[in-house]
């Protein structure tokens, strides 16, 4: 895939072409709603909910300047990348008119990444009622962003499931596209290794919950929230990102295998 700054998230230049590698790969195509003229699209695998598999949600485009992550579903879509073994639920792209845009926050100025405790935009408020609505916990939930000011690359780990840590599979995945951010501080928070921040379940701000807090208040979760840094090529990040996708499901299905659910 030809990539560039300017990828143009427009019906024609990202959704069509997701939609039908979406279908090609066996994903069913849910369009929740629209915003900005664009469809807010829920990918899902076509296992049935009795099916024996992890269960494993992935997101990207919460923030409308971090296209790597929305890019790399597309590609990871056409690649291959989302095993069979796995029931996914993919939300591909949740800020269709940032993304749009080349903005953070939503058309309406809002930062969706820190309206899960208000639920004033209504692209965030549609999330969570699909979230509240789901059935059984997700094994894995990962999340991919991208960071303007970091130097590498990091992740934060949000573990409440007591399930395997799977941050050292994806950094050591991830090296061999991007430097890991040496730290020893990034976003005000200390790093237990380089790339790696081992965050409580609580939010940094009291009412401004991102996604990952909302999850993880509502059901155990192990979660990644994976940030590729924005000055480095866009290749490289799109490609950081499906090596961490692919490292974190390896470690979910041995795992899984070992304890035979
Ligand atoms: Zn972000």
């Amino acid at each position: 895939m030809r990539l560039s700054r300017a990828q143009d998230f427009t019906e024609i230049g990202y959704y069509r072409p997701l939609r039908a590698a979406a279908e090609a790969a066996g994903f069913v195509w849910h369009e929740a709603g629209h915003f900005h003229a664009l469809p807010y699209v829920l990918l899902r695998s076509g296992h049935g909910s009795g099916a024996e598999v992890p269960r494993v949600y992935l997101s990207a485009g919460i923030h409308g300047d971090e296209p790597a992550g929305s890019l790399a579903v597309l590609e990871g879509l056409r690649g291959g990348l989302f095993d069979r073994g796995v029931a996914w639920d993919i939300f591909p792209a949740l800020n269709p008119g940032g993304l749009a845009r080349g903005t953070r926050e939503n058309p309406g100025g809002i930062d969706l990444n820190r309206d899960y405790r208000l639920l004033t935009a209504p692209e965030t408020r549609l999330h969570a009622h699909w979230i509240e609505c789901g059935e059984s916990p997700y094994d894995l939930y990962i999340s991919l962003h991208e960071d303007w000011e970091a130097r590498g690359f990091y992740l934060y780990e949000i573990n409440t499931s007591g399930g395997p840590s799977m941050s050292a599979a994806i950094l050591s995945a991830v090296e061999t596209f991007l430097p890991l951010e040496p730290g020893p501080v990034v976003d005000g928070h200390r790093l237990r290794a380089p790339g790696w921040i081992y965050h409580p379940p609580e939010p940094d701000e009291p009412e401004g919950w991102p996604e990952a807090i909302f999850h993880c208040k509502k059901r155990p979760l192990n979660s990644y929230t994976l940030e590729t840094p924005s000055a480095l090529p866009l290749r490289r990040r799109v490609d950081a990102h499906l090596a961490a996708v692919r490292a974190a499901i390896r470690v979910l299905l041995t795992e899984s295998r070992k304890t035979g659910d």
